[in-house]
Order: C-alpha cells, then structure tokens, then sequence
C-alpha cells in the first residue's frame, strides 16, 4: 500500500474516529485545506435575504466553498438543500426522497465538502483511503456528481475520483496510487472490484452517500452494495446520505439497516421541474411518429432536444434514421462504449450536436442546463421515468418544452403518469405547424 503525505497542513484531530463523527463547526481549521483564493472574498458574492429562501451565506460554509458556489451562479438553496443541509452539515444522517433535479447532488456535496474542510487529517494518509464514497448506479451518474464535486472543490485541496466499469481500469488504478483521494464517486461493480484487489480501502470512510436507491435496487445492484457498505465503518460511525425518488418496502429496509437516526425529507416532483416545463402531449398513430419528430427538429427552435424511447434497439434505430436525414445527432444508450458516450456529452453540452437519443437509464445521468426540450418518442413503462425524462429540461431556473407522442400503444400509461404528477396532462392532435 502506498503511504502518502496530505499536503494540507495538519492541525486538528482526526476527524475519522468515531467519537468525532458530530461535526466540528467551530471553524478553527477554517481554510487549512484550501487553495490560494487571494482575490476573493465574501463581498464579491452578496445575495440579498428573500422571505421563505435559505441563502448560501446562512449555513457559515467556509469561503472556499462559497467561492465554487459562487462561480456556478447558485443564489438561494433548492429545498432540498434548504431542508437537508442544516442536518447534514451537523452530521446527521440524511434520508431524501427526491429526484434528480432537485439539487440533491449538490445537497450532500457541499455537506461534506465543508466536513472536510474543517477537519482536515493530521496522520499520514494512504493511497485508495476515501473519506467520502459514493456509491451510484449508473455510469453517467457517477461522472456527473464527479463533475459536480470537482466544481465544488475547485479551490479546496481535495480531490475527487471516479471508478466506472468501462473505463480504463488501468489508469483508474494508477490515479489511486498517485494521490490521495478524499471523495470517491463510483458504481458498485467496479468499486467492488478495486476493493477486492485491495486497491481500495473503504475502512476510513467519514461520509458515505447512496444516490438513486431505487434505481440500484431496479437494477439487481443491492447485493454488490451492502457488500461495500459493510467495508466502511459502521453506521454510528459514518455519516450516511441516502437518496431515493420512490420509498418501497424494499427501499425502507435499505434506510433501516444502513441509516443512524436519519433525519427525512421529502421533496415532490411537483417542486420541481413538472412546475417549469411546459408538458405536451400529442396524440398520434405510431407510423406518424419519425415525421413529427423531425418537424419538431426543425419547427421547435430547439437550443438542444433530447429523445426517450423505451428500448435501446429503438434508440438506436432513432439515431440511424436522424443521421440518415442529415441531423446532427448522438446516441445514449447502454451498449455504447463508455468512452464514447461521455465524448458525446461533451460535444451535446457544447452545441456541436443539437439532438440526443437516449434510453431511461443512460438518460439519467443527463445533467446539462440549457436543453430547451424533450421529446417522449414512446411514453415511459414507469411513470417515475417521465419525471425523470422531463426533468432534463426546465433546469436551473429556466423553462422547458416536453413533447410526448402518444399512439394507441402509449396511451394506457398516460393515467399512471397523470396519477403520480397528480394533473391531468392535456392531449391534443399535433399543431398546424407541425403539419406537412
Ligand atoms: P441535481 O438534482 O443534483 O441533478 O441538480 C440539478 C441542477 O440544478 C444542476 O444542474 C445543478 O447545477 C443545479 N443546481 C443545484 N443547486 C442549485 C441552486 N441552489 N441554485 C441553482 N441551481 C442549482
């Protein structure tokens, strides 16, 4: 094992021992464990208080965390982090229901990224030791809260690291050598696979997260999990963070074993993106489909257009077709290559292609700001799905169009969607200038 020196300086107990899990949040090590910020300060980043708002500034998070949140622009805290950060900051644990959208990544990284910033470690670290793991369950997640808490660290010395089947396993290792590593982010797989190999020690973990538990349960993951979290320290001395969109009998058995004394909180859909998209809903016959699709390409004025369909032979032969017409257009599905699909995020984040095919679980890690639609090519089999889906537009304050084609296959899901939304969704024949 890799003996390696933290370069912050060290001046306060570990924070890992079990007596200390209740957070230090006196702020003696205030801004140990940061990077030069020097040009920086609080004054550069005034919000005003706003009735019912819980700003930033209110929960005492040191100024290099202030500064990350600062540069990407968030004003006031989403409720989530309004409700969950008080408790969490404490270092309580923390049950959430809520969906992706809702702000809960940036929730439960800003809860131990402050952790860590005020008790740095003292001892001598080691190679693969996270203080922080979490545990999601898709590819595209993972990178996404990894892209997020490399944000929100931008200028602490804590570095974050990724561990994805799919990826170069070699270099995933090597990184693990090379540096310490403070938050890990990971799919369970892989993230057993390191740790078999020793490559990974989860012993010292202080904070452990589990992101979309349901979804880990829909995809048979639970098994590899508890495999990992009896590795970290037990429950009363760990902090756990634990999320889910639905609460089943399954998911509760989850929160009881792995959870000490959470705290819950509850945000609805309704909260969140069904209040800023604008859902329509056009009825059609299925051979009607790939024409509307690609008048809706061409009419809606479209920033970036993301397309759902139920199954990857569908996606892909979406994507055909679109590129067949000349669109440019990326695919999203499980069976493209990892490297290949985290290259096509990046070139649908920077506007080089404008449409995006996706399946329901590539599609959840879709998190860009500025995608002004989403098509339901084919409705969802779950209704928690179309949340999920329309929850890709209508982000970070903006408003978005959600489009779903409804044939006589499609329709008999629309009233299990209407009954979770709790609003009925109007159906309508596609407008005139959607018509030949
Ligand atoms: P998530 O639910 O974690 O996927 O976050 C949804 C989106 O909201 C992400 O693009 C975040 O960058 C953004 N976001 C998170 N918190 C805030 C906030 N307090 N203010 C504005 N945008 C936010």
């Amino acid at each position: 094992m890799n003996i390696l020196t933290s370069d912050s300086p060290q001046d306060s107990a570990n924070a890992n021992k079990s007596s200390n899990r209740r957070r230090n949040r006196s702020g003696r090590n205030r801004n140990n464990q940061n990077k030069k910020t020097a040009s920086w300060d609080i004054s550069q980043f005034q919000i005003e208080p706003a009735p019912g708002k819980v700003r930033f500034h209110d929960l005492d998070l040191p100024d290099p965390l202030m500064h990350a949140i600062a540069d990407l622009g968030f004003e006031y805290c989403s409720p989530i982090q309004a409700q969950a950060l008080p408790h969490s900051l404490s270092g309580h644990d923390v049950v959430g229901k809520a969906q992706t959208g809702t702000g809960k990544t940036a929730a439960f990284l800003i809860a131990m990224i402050d952790d860590f910033l005020r008790n740095p470690i003292e001892e001598k670290r080691y190679a693969g030791e996270p203080r922080a793991l979490i545990i999601a369950p898709t590819r595209e997640l993972v990178m996404q809260i990894a892209e997020d808490a490399k944000l929100l660290t931008k200028y602490c010395d804590l570095n974050v690291q990724v561990l994805v089947g799919g990826m170069d396993q070699h270099k995933q290792r090597q990184k693990l050598e090379s540096d310490l590593v403070d938050i890990l982010v990971a799919t369970p797989g892989r993230l057993i696979d390191f740790a078999t190999s020793n490559d990974v020690h989860l012993d010292q973990v202080e904070v452990l997260v589990i992101d979309e538990a349901d979804r880990m349960l829909d995809m048979g993951f639970i098994p590899q999990v508890r495999r990992i979290v009896r590795m970290t320290p037990r429950n009363e001395n760990r902090q756990t963070l634990f999320f889910s969109a639905t609460f089943t009998d399954d998911v509760e058995r989850l929160v009881e074993r792995w959870l000490h004394e959470p705290i819950r909180i509850e945000i609805e859909p309704d909260n969140m993106a069904a209040d800023s998209v604008d859902q329509r809903v056009y009825i059609l016959s299925s051979d009607e489909k790939f024409a509307l699709l690609k008048r809706v390409i061409a009419n809606e004025n479209a920033e970036s257009l993301i397309v759902f369909a139920n199954r990857r032979d569908e996606v892909k032969r979406l994507f055909e077709k679109l590129k067949r017409e000349g669109i440019a257009v990326g695919i999203l599905s499980g069976e493209v290559p990892q490297q290949k699909r985290v290259a096509t995020l990046d070139r649908f984040k920077s506007g080089q292609i404008k449409v995006l095919v996706a399946t329901d679980v590539a599609g959840r890690g879709i998190h860009v700001d500025n995608i002004s639609h989403v098509v339901n090519y084919t409705l969802p089999e779950e209704p928690e799905d179309y949340v999920h889906r329309i929850g890709r537009t209508g982000r970070a304050g903006k408003t978005g169009v959600s489009i779903s084609f409804a044939c006589e296959d499609d329709s008999f899901r629309l009233e299990p969607i209407e009954k979770l939304l709790g609003k009925k969704l109007e159906c309508k024949v596609p407008p005139a200038e959607h018509s030949e």
